[in-house]
């Protein structure tokens, strides 16, 4: 059958040449760019419309999947789509979990950044420029040898690549203290309408001139056009770093802990947060000798000189003791990576307990986290689901996971009528519905809620006026 196809294929693609057929639009990209770049085997396309979304969501199968290697590539490609109303879909490493880099029109091409993967540190400017598939960690290990610090720290570091943490706007435990992906990110060079070029900000600290057109970019999914190039800022690394771990047998406390910390003085460089059953989870899956007969735990890091991360470690011991809650603090290097892989193996972790998982990342103002994670609580009881929470709770930032079987509908269905209400939650403690994982496709219908009538209705005029073909991802983020 496949020979056939082929056959079929070969046959079209003389007579298009000697013009009996109409050219598809795919093989003015074919011709422009070559069949090294441009690949139609239905193995790769098929490859190339899964993101790590771990829920159903509606996917199409491409027509080609583009692989531009410059940003010369990229505007004979964005002209060629907007010629041809060719829809794309841009694709860092796929590790969304949103469905972003999901193709969803048929007639569309994924456009996968994977071989713009080139940076060049400037040490004398502390900035850097950077393709968008370079992958996160291997540029932080580079500048890290450089004794330079690039934060933004996504737990899917390893693989992800900056170019979908910029249109995501990634962020990590470590955006506590120092900020998400947005905050670093001091110009881009984007491909628009047309095949046009703008080239946004400039690699410097200062520059309020007009529109901060660069950070519309950053968190754009893609929508808006695609990046071919970043002007990422650096800054010193710090000297030394410190772990200590925080056991509740109460949850209310929690909330109380994390404001004590953050009112102290002291900026902790990550404070996560992990429920009883995320400690059940990690330890069922990989044990690391977490104490299972607590409520919760939080992982509070602190960074800084040698010096001031043990006066912090001892000040937060001081802190927290006397409100009945036991810190142990990591005595070795060792002991510090062990307890961030528990944090680390999370994911993983919980796939092991249940077939299916929501998971979302919603955002409280701090000050309502006793409050609040206690009635998140009560969501799962009503609808009696098995709900893990962990996250970055320094920043108010739960990841609130459902958990249910896939092979029964009607706890599926519970599971999204308690995500309605988780997200109701948030919104009405002024939080956000999403804060770090970006809106893509599966929290569309949430965004509304968030912006109200108004609000969207400029989203979509943005959207229109970068994009007034709806091209670059549609689908995503807004409806237009
Ligand atoms: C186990 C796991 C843990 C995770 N933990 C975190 C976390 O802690 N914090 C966090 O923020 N996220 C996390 N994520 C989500 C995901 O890894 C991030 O959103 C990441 O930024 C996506 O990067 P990517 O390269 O995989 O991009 P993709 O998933 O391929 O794409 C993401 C979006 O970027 C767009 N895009 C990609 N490249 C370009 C470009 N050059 N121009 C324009 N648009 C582009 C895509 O169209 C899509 O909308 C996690 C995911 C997994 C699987």
């Amino acid at each position: 059958m496949l020979k056939v196809i082929a056959i079929f294929e070969y046959m079209r693609k003389i007579l298009a040449m000697i013009g009996i057929l109409k050219k598809k639009p795919v093989d003015k990209l074919l011709e422009a760019l070559g069949k090294e770049k441009v690949n139609t085997s239905i193995v790769e396309r098929k490859l190339y419309s899964y993101d790590a979304t771990p829920i159903p969501i509606d996917r199409a199968v491409p027509s080609a999947v583009v692989f531009p290697e410059n940003h010369d590539d990229v505007v004979k490609l964005v002209r060629i789509c907007y010629q041809e109303g060719i829809p794309m879909f841009p694709r860092g490493a796929g590790s969304g979990l949103t469905g972003g880099a999901v193709p969803t029109k048929e007639n569309g091409v994924v456009v996968s950044f994977e071989r713009m993967n080139r940076f060049k540190v400037d040490e004398n400017n502390t900035t850097a420029e950077v393709e968008p598939g370079v992958i996160t960690a291997q540029f932080q290990e580079h500048v890290e040898k450089l004794g330079l610090f690039y934060p933004p720290d996504p737990s899917s570091f390893k693989y992800s690549t900056i170019g979908g943490n910029i249109a995501e706007n990634a962020g990590g435990p470590r955006c506590l203290k120092y900020g998400v992906t947005r905050e670093y990110v001091l110009g881009l060079t984007v491909v628009v309408k047309d095949g046009d070029v703008l080239k946004l900000g400039n690699p410097v600290i200062k520059d309020v001139a007009g529109y901060d057109l660069t950070k519309l970019f950053v968190g754009s999914e893609g929508t808006l056009g695609l990046i071919t190039s970043s002007n990422l800022k650096l800054i010193p690394k710090p000297k030394a770093r410190a772990t200590a771990l925080a056991l509740f047998e109460n949850l209310e406390h929690v909330g109380r802990a994390v404001t004590k910390i953050m009112t102290s003085g002291i900026f902790p460089s990550a404070l996560e947060f992990m429920d009883r059953d995320a400690i059940k989870a990690v330890e069922d899956f990989k044990p690391v000798g977490l104490p299972r007969d607590v409520e919760a735990l939080l992982l509070i890091e602190v960074d800084g000189s040698p010096q001031s991360v043990r006066e912090d470690i001892n000040q937060i011991k001081g802190l927290l003791e006397p409100m009945g809650i036991r810190v142990k603090t990591a005595e070795s290097k060792k002991e510090e990576e062990r307890l961030w892989m528990a944090r680390k193996s999370l994911g993983p972790a919980l796939g092991n307990l249940k077939s299916g998982k929501i998971n979302e990342d919603i955002v409280f103002p701090r000050i309502y986290l006793s409050e609040a994670i206690p009635k998140l609580r009560q969501i799962a009881e009503k609808y009696h689901l098995l709900m893990v929470i962990f996250g970055h709770i320094g920043d108010g930032n739960l990841h609130v996971n459902l958990l249910y079987d896939k092979q029964n509908r009607e706890e599926e269905e519970k599971a999204e009528r308690a995500v309605d209400e988780v997200f109701e939650l948030a919104l009405s403690y002024h939080g956000s519905i999403t804060g770090e994982h970006g809106v893509g496709l599966t929290k569309k219908k949430f965004l509304k809620w968030q912006f109200g009538d108004i609000g969207y209705e400029l989203l979509k005029g943005i959207k229109l006026l970068f994009d007034p073909k709806n091209l670059f991802n549609p689908g995503k983020m807004v409806e237009v």
